[in-house]
This record gives structure tokens, sequence and C-alpha cells, in this order.
């Protein structure tokens, strides 16, 4: 659409917003109210385009996919509003003439953060590609007045503050009141037979309500007039409802609304694969599934009449087991407040719901208390006996007197309510989230699922959105790209990333990547200098991991490392060593103390190593405070080496391992996830693969682990940085500071297996994969070549062809389009 107004009127805009928000003029504004000038009037734009898509989306009547999830982590909207405007330069242009930059206007957003990691940042690529691949759809979440916390490092140690990202209010929201929903909590189920009908009906009494309230968030499509919606919901006490009569005017019952309303949408539960059973995170789940499948039967309920075809115009697509109680909810809703029969709400269901599983790690797995389920949703949880009940005759028809397989597949065992087979049973796709993940999924975790019902199960290998990880994040290698391939249309068709590869060989190309490379490099060094207020050398290699901080992700096995390499270096002066910048960026979640353990361990190693004078700054070690989205994007912009180094099988499948990729660093990894695939797309040659393959971790985890002490007494250069953890070398002294650490990888009683994570296992051989690296570095043409094969070969890794697969091989989605 580029700019829909000229620049004249924009700036008008800009300078008229100012006036009417602040009672100021532009310059006297401080950064946020210029910042919300701003943004109210891209807003005022992208209103045009959100009303002809729903004026559209009335005319043709498509299905509509609802994209359920707990997280979306957004980053930052305006930046990526104006890329996807493609009106990012004109507004640029005009600004500068205001006497105002862009780029630091846009630093004065909070970054939304209403997510923990890769399976919240997934969400937010998808509704990109949604968006601009022109299909209808919404996001459906919660307004979480505190998101992901502010990460301080505090004498090395994380501190968690906390995220009031909407204390300046948000330009880009737009509150739904009119379609608010009552969503109900506890009680008991009285039942009444209606006479009349000769139905049994199920109420609800006594409970606890409060009222979901929607706030609709723009999705602008790139360059298609399109904006889709996510909608998050906020909760409110239920001031004027009709409650049940003797309730008018109970003070204490207004007074528990009050604090329901508050506690439920507080604050996003900071844990990334990891089930903490807490019953305020039960609540979250119901207010936000509940609210939306209200919304979403209401909305089809408007424009048709039979409710039994439901499932041909709404899909209900599960991110993780989080929403999964949303198909005990649909058949709530279509059996009391539609009347179906069981059989009919079952069919419907079965045909609106799937599920996406994204990990295999045992401790994430969602299975709630039965005592505390019920209790809390005594209506659902009728719903899910029966459910399961109908399912375990289905399983004894098809599998007579094998126990075994109830007990495997059964919704209700051991007192617990299980939620990722609540979903399969009921959904009618089951995906993982990469080609590996999904086959251990089919060979292993979900085995007799799969087996009873193979028709269900497919893989979706994840992507990430070009839009923000390549033309927002990294605007000089996107110019390049357009000019080299001599098309800008890679902005929606990654697989054009293919016509670099005739430059792979080419000094000219391979120089300019390469500078270009150095200029982000440049530009992250200055951010850790103001930030961290540590020097670092854009000329060394920057090799990077950043991620959620897990045990399986193992930041364990690459500081160790680093401080392997630090005593060879102080061992032998003499070895010729090209310098190495280590950076991390990673949040343990607040309750997750070996994580932050292992933060502590890595500040402290950057302490000793970067005071190190004797070193000549050939290493530096520096962990960047508060990863999170905004700076992902320069800091995937400027790495020349990709850590993705799980314990193989762990990883699902990873994202950010992609975003490298698309930015020309090559991947250091694990044949673990989707490093598979991206070894598959770039060549074994291009990238750095080492460590135990999934069969091999899968294999010693079937016979109880290994021994780790084989390898401690067998490797001295291993033994001694393992003991580095207990002899005060980077404890000021303090021999118990890491203790934990040590006991993790070396103590056979403590409750887990020793070194569950494999990491000594793959010590050696990590270590001769970053021999490789430096050797392939030291190789300017050799390097230059690999970087720019790994950004030629990404094509796949586009959220657009996952989106498209899902679009065609689960949802059946048709296209709309929508006229400027
Ligand atoms: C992509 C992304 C992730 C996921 O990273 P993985 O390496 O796949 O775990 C997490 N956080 C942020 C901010 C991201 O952008």
């Amino acid at each position: 659409m580029s700019l829909k107004i000229s620049k004249t009127e924009f700036k008008k805009d800009v300078m008229d917003n100012c006036r009417r928000l602040f009672r100021k003029e532009l310059d006297e504004a401080t950064p946020q109210e210029q910042y919300q000038s701003v943004s109210y009037a891209v807003k005022d734009m992208i209103v045009e385009n959100w009303i002809a898509t729903q004026k559209q989306l009335t005319k043709d009547d498509p299905k509509i996919v609802y994209y359920m999830s707990m997280e979306f982590l957004m980053g930052r909207a305006l930046g990526n509003n104006l890329i996807n405007m493609t009106a990012y330069e004109d507004v640029k242009e005009a600004l500068d003439e205001l006497g105002i930059d862009l780029n630091f206007v846009e630093d004065q957003e909070p970054d939304p953060a209403l997510g923990n990691g890769g399976l919240g940042r997934l969400a937010a690529c998808f509704l990109d590609s949604l968006a601009s691949l022109g299909y209808a759809a919404y996001g459906c979440g919660i307004r979480y007045r505190y998101g992901m916390f502010k990460q301080k490092i505090e004498n090395g140690y994380q501190v968690e503050k906390p995220d009031n990202w909407l204390k300046y209010g948000n330009p880009f929201e737009l509150r739904r009141p009119e379609y608010a929903k009552e969503i109900r909590f506890g009680g008991n189920i009285r039942v009444e037979y209606d006479d009349e009908t000769g139905k049994t009906l199920f109420k609800q009494e006594n409970y606890e309500s409060v009222l979901a309230v929607p706030y609709d968030y723009p999705i602008v499509g790139y360059d298609n007039n399109q904006v889709n919606t996510l909608r998050i919901w906020d909760a409110e006490p239920i001031v004027d409802f009709q409650l049940d009569s003797f309730d008018k005017g109970d003070y204490h019952k207004a007074v528990e609304q009050q604090n329901l309303a508050k506690t439920i949408v507080e604050v996003l539960y900071p844990n990334d694969n990891h089930y903490a059973g807490k019953e305020l995170r039960l609540k979250q789940q119901y207010f936000f599934v509940s609210a939306s499948l209200q919304a979403a039967v209401d909305k089809y309920m408007r424009n048709h009449d039979d409710i039994r075809k439901l499932y041909e115009k709404a899909t209900f697509q599960m991110n993780d087991t989080h929403p999964t109680v949303a198909v005990a909810e649909l058949m709530r809703i279509l059996l009391d407040d539609y009347q179906l029969e069981w059989q009919e709400a079952w069919d419907v269901t079965t045909k609106a719901c799937a599920y996406t599983n994204h990990t295999i790690m045992a401790e994430a797995l969602e299975k709630w208390p039965i005592d505390l389920f019920s209790r809390l949703l005594p209506r659902v949880y009728q719903i899910i006996q029966e459910i399961d009940r109908r399912f375990i005759i289905q399983v004894e028809e098809m599998y007579p007197g094998n126990e075994d397989k109830k007990r495997t597949m059964g919704i209700l065992r051991d007192g617990q309510v299980r939620m990722a087979n609540l979903a399969i049973v009921a959904g009618y796709s089951v995906n993982g989230v990469a080609r590996l993940h999904t086959e251990i999924l089919k060979k292993r975790e979900l085995k007799d699922f799969y087996e009873m019902m193979p028709e269900k199960f497919n893989n979706k290998t994840n992507g990430i959105t070009q839009r923000r990880f390549l033309m927002h994040g990294n605007p000089l290698l996107a110019s390049w790209v357009t000019e080299k391939i001599g098309t800008k249309a890679w902005a929606t068709d990654l697989s054009l990333m293919s016509g670099l590869k005739k430059y792979v060989d080419d000094p000219k190309a391979q120089q300019e990547f390469m500078d270009i490379k150095y200029k982000n490099k440049e530009r992250l060094a200055k951010y850790i200098l103001e930030h961290n207020g540590i020097e670092v050398d854009p000329r060394s290699i920057f090799d990077v991991q950043v991620k959620r901080l897990h045990e399986y992700k193992r930041q364990l096995l690459n500081i160790m490392h680093v401080m392997y390499l630090y005593n060879k270096i102080k061992e032998h002066p003499e070895l010729s060593f090209y310098p190495r910048t280590f950076i991390f960026g990673a949040k343990a979640s607040a309750g997750y103390i070996r994580a932050k353990e292992i933060i502590k361990l890595i500040n402290s190693v950057a302490d000793v190593i970067n005071n190190d004078r004797s070193i000549n700054g050939k290493i530096k070690v520096v962990f960047i405070e508060d990863y999170r989205v905004s700076n992902a994007e320069w800091i995937f912009a400027a790495a020349d080496v990709s850590e993705q180094i799980s314990t193989a099988s762990k990883e699902a499948s990873g994202t950010g391992n992609m975003k490298f990729m698309l930015n020309g660093a090559p991947t250091l990894g694990t044949m673990d996830g989707a490093n598979v695939e991206i070894v598959e797309e770039v060549g074994s040659e291009n990238a750095f693969i080492f460590g135990m393959s999934s069969d091999e971790v899968m294999n010693y985890e079937k016979n109880g682990g290994y021994n780790p002490y084989e390898i401690y007494n067998n490797d001295a250069d291993i033994r001694r940085v393992v003991d580095q953890l207990v002899d005060g070398t980077y404890a000021d002294g303090d021999t118990e500071r890491y203790r934990d650490l040590y006991n993790s990888l070396l103590n056979t009683n403590c409750s887990d297996r020793a070194d569950m994570y494999f990491i000594l296992k793959d010590f050696r051989s990590y270590a001769e994969a970053q021999e490789r690296v430096e050797a392939a570095y030291k190789d300017r043409e050799g390097w230059a070549r690999m970087a720019l094969l790994n950004t030629a070969c990404c094509g796949k890794f586009s959220s657009d062809r996952t989106i498209e697969e899902y679009a065609k091989e689960i949802w059946h989605l048709h296209k709309i389009k929508v006229e400027a």
C-alpha cells in the first residue's frame, strides 16, 4: 500500500496527534509522546484496511482459523506494521523532515512480550504469515497485564523485574466491550429434566464469574491491504450483569469477582517447556478458551443458522496442550447452549479442533489433578468423563483386554486429566513441528495413538517470518538480496533466496556480504558497549547462543567449552587462536534454580576472562541482558556462528536456528529438531554438526543413562573444567557456589540421573566441531561462501511455507483478496 496519504498529510497527522493527546508541539514532546503521536497516525492508516478486511470477510464468508495460544510473543508493532504496509521508507523520510529519527521512535515502544520463547514467537510469525498470504485468521489469547519479566543482571545473577508494558497505554489496541463474554468457574451442576423437550439440562449454580473483554490488535499483511486481528482477552468484574437473583447486592461476591478478575490476567507464567500445575494457570486457560469459543460461535451464528456445520467455517488450532480444554468447552457450548445430541456435538468438535505438539519433555506434559479440575470446571469435567468413557470403549473394541493401551491412552488416569490425550482423542489433526520430532512422536511418545489413528498424524516443520527477521532486523542485507536477485518478491516467497546461489563464488558478492555482516557486528558491538560496558571487537568471530535458558539446550556445554579454551590459551599462549566473542542471551524461569546458576556461571566466567589482560582479548564473553524480540533482531543480523547444541531428541524444532540461517550464520549444532532439515537444505559441509544422534540418546535413556565418570576419569581436560566448578576459580574461592552444577554432571546419587543431558558425553565432539569452525573462519573466502549459502538455502524455513501447509493439509482454507 505504501503511504496511503501524502507525506505532508502524514506529518500533519503526527503533529495534530501530539497536540490533541499531549497539548504539546512535537519538538516539546517526550520520546514516548513522539512514539505515541506517530503510532496513532500509523494506526489511522491501518484502520482503513482493517475495516476493508472485515467487509471482505462478510462478503466472501471464508473458513476462519482461530489460532488459540496462551502466548503471542509479538515484539514491537510500529516498525513491523510500517514494513508490512510498505510505508517504512516514506514514514522515515517524513519523520526526518520533522527532525525525528524513526529508529529512535521505534525504540520507545515497549516490547509486547506476551510469551516465553519459541512457542509464543511461532504464534506471532504465524499471524504475520496468515495475514500476508490472504487467509482469514484470528489469534486468540490473553491480555496479560504483565508480560514476560524484564531481566536485570545484578552481580552476575538474574533478577526479574515486572514488565508493565501497558503503562503508557497501547496505541494499536482497540477495546471491544460489545463482544464481552461471561466466564464461569466452580459451583455445582444441577440436573433438570425438561418435560416438554424430554431433554436433560445441566445448570451451573453457585459459581464465580468474570467478564472477558476483548482487545483487538491489527495484524497487517504484507503489501496486500489485509489486516487480520489478534484478539486478546482482559478480565473485568461483572458489575451490572444479571447474576442469580439472590446474589444481587452481595458485597462479598462483588469483591471476590474483583479479585478474580484482577488476578486471572495479571501475569504470564514465565515457564518454558515446563508444567507447574498451578490453579491460576488452569483458570487462565479456561478463561481465554471459553471467551474465544463463545465469540467464534456467536460470529458464526450471526450469518449461519445450522450450528452442526460450524466446522465448515471455523477451525481451532491449539498451540500445545495449553488451550486443549477447548475441545470440552466446545462440547459444552454445543450440548448445553445449543442442545445438540452428544453424537452431533462430537461430530462438530472432532471436525473443528486440531492440536500441535511442541515437546516430548516429560516435565512439560500438562496433567491436571482431577480434584482441582473438577472443582474449577465441574461441567467441563463431566464432559471429559464422558469423552473418556466412550474412548475407552473404542480402545476395548480395537484391543480387547489390552489394559496397557487403556493405561497409556486414557484421558482420566491416576487421578489426573491428561490434556495431550484429550487433544489427540478429540482433534482431527495432531502435528509435530519438525520432521524428526514428528517421527519421535509416532515411534515413541505417541506410538499407541499413532497405531490407533494414523490418519490424524502429520508434520509441519516450523518457520519464521522474513518480514521481521530480515526486512526489519537486517535492512542492509535485505536491500542487498533484492539487488542481487533482482526482485523484492522474496518478501512473500522466500524460496527466491536460492537466486543468491549463483553468487556464492563471486568474490565481489562475497565481499559485499561480509561487509554487511561487519556493519551489523559493529551495530551489535555498540549495543553491547552501551548495555554491558564490554568492548568487543567486530573482527572477532561472533559465536552466539540466544534462547531460553534450559538444561536441555545446554548453555552449560557452551560455557564449559569456553572454560576449556581459556585453560588451553593460558597453558599455551603461543598457540594460534582466532579471536572469539561468545555471546549469550537467555532468560531463566524465575523458579528454575539450576538455570539461574548457569546464568551466574556464564557471568562469572565472563568476568574472569574479560579482565584477564594476559590473553590479549582472544576470548570475550558477553551475556546480553533481557534477551527479547527487539534485540534478537540485531543479534541474528550480527552472528557469525549459530549455536544450536541441544541434546539430540530434546528440541522439538527450534526457530532461532532458522533466523540465524536467514541472516547468514552457519549452524554449529546437533542433529536435533529442525537442524536436521537445515543441514539437508544447506549441505552438511556448510554446517558444523557434532554429538550423539537422537537414537543414541534415546537408547542410553532406555538403559538408565550412562556413566560420566568414564569420561571424567579418562579425559584430563574435561576433568579440569569440571573440577573448576568446585575449586573456586570462577567463584572468588567459593567452592560451593557451583556444587549443584558439578553434582548434576557427576553425582549419580542426586534425584536425577548423572549428566542427564550428556554434556560430558558430547564434549569432545563439540570441541572438535569448534576447531572446525575456527579453521573454516580463517579461510575468508570459504567462510563468505558458506555464510552466503546459508542465506541462499533458507527458503524452506519461512513461516509462509509452514502456513501454506497448515492451510492446505489441515485447515482447508481459501484465500481472500482485500481491495484497497
Ligand atoms: C526465535 C526466538 C526464540 C526461540 O529460540 P530457540 O533458539 O528456537 O529456542 C526465543 N526467544 C525469542 C525472543 C526469539 O525471537
